[in-house]
């Protein structure tokens, strides 16, 4: 099982299953929520995730183009994506996961919206233009 919080620690999650898939995404919608070159996921099923603690805390916005994004409206922290909670699969944002992740990102995806301010690190790992195949 992998346990998650957001900063302020007021939205507690549960995991019953480990990641079905890790990636690092640098979609423009990603660079904006989270502050910095994109975010790192962990994709679930929707199912297995369970908010244990400060449900009512969670904001669920969703732009006019993808999926919806979920964050805490108390300290902002950036929690599920993929369109969370209706979706069947949705993605974790793997900074919000306080237990050890087993493996590690498999891709780099939507590296079409690289930033000028922005340089991919000489991992190895393959890097899509949009979605991983
Ligand atoms: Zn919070
Ligand atoms: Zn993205």
């Amino acid at each position: 099982m992998l346990a998650g919080s957001c900063l302020c620690g007021g939205v507690r999650f549960e995991i019953s299953a480990p990641f079905l898939k890790l990636t690092f995404c640098h979609c423009t919608t990603c660079k904006r929520i989270s502050g910095g070159v994109g975010t790192a996921n962990g994709r679930s099923r929707s199912e297995w995730i369970d908010v244990v603690q400060g449900h009512e805390l969670l904001t669920t916005y969703q732009p006019d183009e993808g999926s919806a994004k979920t964050f805490c409206s108390v300290c902002g922290s950036n929690l599920f994506g993929g369109g969370w909670p209706e979706s069947e699969e949705a993605s974790v944002r793997l900074s919000s996961i306080d237990s050890e992740i087993e493996g590690e990102p498999s891709a780099h995806i939507y590296t079409r919206s690289m930033a000028t301010w922005e340089t991919l690190p000489d991992d190895g790992l393959p890097r899509h233009e949009t979605q991983s195949p």
